[in-house]
């Protein structure tokens, strides 16, 4: 996390719902250069891969991305009933092209994305990481990694990062991806296997979305990086 996000994220962390900076409502931006959303009641949850896309699979309990990203999308769809309406990018274990979730995105009026996957990478990375390139996405990535970091006990946060992905750019709405632990490490791997632990995942991100509607930004707009969409050649997730 670079030091003007830790900074960030103490802000977000100190401030209260009393003075909102607040996004415009019910409009789609193709950059995001305004501050957050407030008072939004729509969700897309979008649970990555699916179908012939297994996303990882871990190597120390055999289980696929996909499966354990659908499980928590739809507690995450659970947790945010009734106060919210969900727009669901897949229910079943179905190939969805990005570009596709993108439209459903778009299509869904006054309303944030959230994309549920889960990390692989070496034995010792361990932890959760929330990606945002929007502006107006900064704060909600900074809410859901905060309430992550507090449940996923024993592992790292491994805080927000600022990334141009397909779903980070490309929706004209404000959007993270949240990569809730690793697979590739046990402690985090055996964690993301309880029910238990995925419910506190969902939980959280949904205390996140939340506090987000309720409260507006909790820090101040980053600066809007003006570059072209992401495309299928350099899209990661
Ligand atoms: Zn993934």
């Amino acid at each position: 996390m670079k030091a003007s996000l830790r900074l960030l994220a103490l802000t977000c962390l100190l401030s209260s719902c009393q003075s909102p900076i607040t996004g415009s409502l019910g409009s789609h931006s193709t950059y995001g250069d305004r501050a957050g959303p407030r008072g939004f009641r729509t969700v897309v949850v979008d649970a990555g891969h699916g179908g012939r896309d297994n996303g990882a699979r871990s190597r120390i309990t055999g289980t696929a991305e996909k499966t354990l990203a659908l499980d928590i999308a739809s507690r995450l769809k659970r947790a945010l009933s009734p106060g919210f309406r969900t727009v669901m990018t897949r229910t079943s274990d179905t190939f969805v092209p990005l570009d596709t979730r993108v439209s459903t995105a778009n299509r869904s009026g006054d309303a944030i994305l959230v994309s549920i996957h889960l990390n692989d990478g070496s034995r010792r990375s361990t932890g959760p990481e929330t990606y945002w390139w929007r502006s107006d996405s900064c704060s909600i990535a900074l809410r859901v990694q905060s309430n992550l970091k507090a449940v996923n006990t024993g592992s790292n946060s491994r805080g927000t990062v600022r990334r141009r992905l397909r779903l980070t750019r490309n929706p004209e709405i404000p959007c993270i991806l949240v990569e809730c632990g690793y697979l590739s490490n046990s402690h985090d791997a055996n964690l993301l296997a309880d029910a238990g632990e995925r419910e506190r995942i969902a939980q959280a991100i949904a205390r996140a979305v939340r506090d987000q509607s309720a409260c507006g930004d909790c820090c101040p707009t980053p600066k809007a990086i003006y570059a072209a969409p992401s495309s299928a050649h350099d899209a990661r997730e």
